[in-house]
């Protein structure tokens, strides 16, 4: 009889944090400064907070993507898309100086991982505070390409990296459309360099899945591709998650989609 397989996670470090600053970086995108007894967090670029954020109607719990964290201010720097009436984006749009929230993490497994020739990044804007940090945290003599879809050229940011980086922004014109057919046409036509790649391919989810398997057609290994869904039309909060076996070193491969942790 085989017997269950129980997988016990542990338990995500807490983090009561004070907004000291909100201001919008581009008309549809609010950052938000937070403080904190944080002198012992530690994160990877890439890794995301599970907020949850005071509302008239309770607390809604959201992942967002540490953005910036600053050691000697201990400062986080979260970023939000504006994208319409809905509780996180409702609630940083009013973050004002001395609100209060609990954050818990750092979590996530979308983040640089081992020894690259090259390094793709893709996404939508919700995925732009990660790439962006994941690329900043490159060292010099890294070579990384990006396709980043934003709304216009008024949503880009500058990403700035000592790494080689070919940056491709495409302009939706519009609000988010899920699958992005932009998005995954850019990476079809995205032409894999020589060499063992990584990717990293995040956003709404329908698009996540047909550009990872688009890149699993051309002849990437799974196991060089970490992919994450931020978001999808309808769901609530949470996050799809597919997760390759050895990118990880984890064992077997699942996937999961909306889950709430
Ligand atoms: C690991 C991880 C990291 C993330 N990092 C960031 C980040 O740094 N910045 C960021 O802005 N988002 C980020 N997201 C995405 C964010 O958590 C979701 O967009 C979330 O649903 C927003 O919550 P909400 O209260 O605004 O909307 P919800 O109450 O969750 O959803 C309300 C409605 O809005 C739709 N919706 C949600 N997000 C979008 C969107 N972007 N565009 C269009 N429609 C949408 C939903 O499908 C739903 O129909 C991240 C998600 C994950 C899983």
């Amino acid at each position: 009889m085989n017997s269950p397989i129980s997988v016990l996670r542990p338990q995500r470090p807490s983090w009561t944090l004070t907004v000291v600053g909100a201001r919008d970086v581009t008309p549809r995108m609010r950052e938000v400064s937070l403080i904190g007894d944080l002198a012992a967090f530690a994160y990877k670029p890439g890794q995301d907070l599970l907020l949850s954020l005071p509302t008239a109607a309770g607390t809604a719990r959201r992942h967002y993507t540490i953005r910036r964290f600053d050691p000697a201010e201990q400062r986080l720097d979260i970023q939000f898309v504006l994208h319409g009436a809905s509780p996180a984006a409702d609630w940083a749009r009013d973050a004002k100086h001395g609100d209060a929230l609990v954050a818990e993490g750092p979590r996530g497994r979308t983040c640089v991982s081992g020894a690259a020739d090259w390094r793709l990044f893709t996404g939508d804007e919700t995925a732009l505070p990660g790439i962006a940090a994941m690329i900043e945290g490159l060292p010099a003599g890294e070579r990384a390409f990006a396709v980043i879809e934003v709304g216009s050229t008024a949503d880009e940011q500058p990403i700035e990296t000592a790494a080689s980086l070919e940056l491709r922004w495409l302009h939706r014109q519009g609000p988010a459309r899920a699958p992005s057919q932009a998005l995954i046409d850019a990476l079809a036509a995205f032409e894999l360099p020589p060499g063992v790649g990584q990717a990293c391919v995040i956003g709404e989810t329908a698009t996540v899945r047909a550009q990872r398997q688009g890149l699993i057609a051309r002849g990437m290994a799974k196991a060089q591709i970490a992919a994450e869904g931020y978001w999808r039309p309808g769901r609530i909060g949470g996050h799809d998650h597919i997760i390759e076996p050895d990118f990880f070193g984890l064992g077997r491969g699942r996937e999961r989609a909306g889950a709430r942790g």
